[in-house]
């Protein structure tokens, strides 16, 4: 395994409370694998993803739990020995990357400031290492002297994967990498995406709202929901038997990448609880339609039902039952 994450938690203080934005997550990422963590907005994607680089915001703690990534335990790692992580093992790509290259600086240099500074290579080995970067992602190495602004929403995408894979990271960690593009756009990003994964065996987390952009793309999906991870496994067998009713939920919103719908899409009724004071018991429970007495009050263990298929629901042994109920609703 790269990466066990380990009952993870996260909070930010914001005047005298704390909102528990991840509050005791845990999954793997197997080396040579795209995973995909998915949740609505809030979930605490992005809280995990700036967790795993240690670049959090000034109100944040990371309170409690492991990150294991190749044998190390992030969480415990002095700060200078994890900026040598940073890009060399771990690349991040914020969730803004299209927009957050710097306008002033050509692509050019922007690679070089990595390359150089944080690399260690020679003036001549960052050229060549950016030219060769440029064809990796499809871009005419012509451009590298280009400034973002010359770039169309995609190329700078691909320009944002060009510098996260300039030093040959062992992960790479993608915040919604493809939501301000359009559907053509984001399958070239996402296909290019996983053919530099499977050529350079590194394994990817992509962050995304979007459970069609993990089905198209993904070999693992984890599900958030308020702080907590819901449901985790291989994709195809969660996607196609989800066992925990968010995630049922979850595959009836959204169409998939090809643009057809399995059916009517459904949105989930209601909003995530206040991660301030969070309600006990199973977090879904106010939103979900097969909740019992009991999913109020306690909270769900983590139940194993297939080879590294789990889900954290006090009904995971009723799924079948629960999923043909599920796509009754959408009818
Ligand atoms: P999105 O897709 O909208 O970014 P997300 O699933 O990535 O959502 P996070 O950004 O991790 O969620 O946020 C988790 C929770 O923490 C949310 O309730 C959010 O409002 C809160 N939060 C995030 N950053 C801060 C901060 N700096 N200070 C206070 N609360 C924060």
């Amino acid at each position: 395994m790269l990466l066990s994450v380990r009952d993870l938690e996260v909070g930010y203080k914001v005047g005298r409370r704390i909102i528990h934005a991840v509050d005791g997550a845990s999954f793997d990422v197997p080396r040579g694998a795209i995973v995909g963590l998915v949740g609505e907005s809030g979930c605490g994607k992005t809280t995990v993803a700036r967790a795993l680089t240690r670049v959090i915001a000034d109100n944040a703690l990371i309170t409690g739990g492991q990150m294991v990534f190749d044998g190390r335990d992030i969480a415990a790692l002095p700060e200078r020995e994890m900026n040598r992580l940073r890009w060399r093992d771990i690349a991040f790509i914020p969730q803004s990357a299209m927009n957050s290259l710097d306008p002033v600086y050509t692509v050019e240099y922007q690679l070089n400031e990595v390359l150089r500074r944080r690399g260690g290579l020679s003036a001549r080995q960052a050229r060549m290492r950016s030219e060769e970067l440029f064809e990796m992602v499809g871009i005419e190495p012509g451009r590298l002297r280009d400034f973002p602004h010359q770039f169309s929403g995609g190329m700078r995408q691909r320009v944002a994967i060009a510098l996260a894979l300039a030093l040959n990271p062992k992960l790479i960690i993608a915040d919604e990498p493809v939501t301000a593009l359009d559907v053509i756009v984001q399958r070239q990003i996402l296909d290019q995406l996983r053919e530099l994964q499977s050529q350079l065996g590194i394994s990817v987390i992509l962050v995304t709202h979007d459970i069609s952009v993990v089905a198209y793309v993904c070999d693992r999906v984890v599900v958030m929901y308020a702080g907590r991870v819901a449901e985790a496994g291989p994709m195809a067998a969660t996607i196609t038997r989800p066992a925990h009713p968010y995630t049922i939920g979850l595959r009836n919103a959204f169409p998939d990448l090809q643009g057809a719908a399995d059916g009517m899409l459904v949105p989930i009724e209601g909003a995530p609880p206040s991660l301030v004071e969070p309600p006990p018991g199973c977090r879904f429970a106010p939103r979900c339609p097969f909740a019992l007495e009991r999913c109020r009050l306690e909270v769900p263990e983590t139940h194993v039902l297939a080879d590294g298929h789990s889900a954290a629901c006090h009904r995971s042994g009723e799924a079948d039952m629960l999923r043909a109920e599920g796509s009754k609703t959408q009818t």
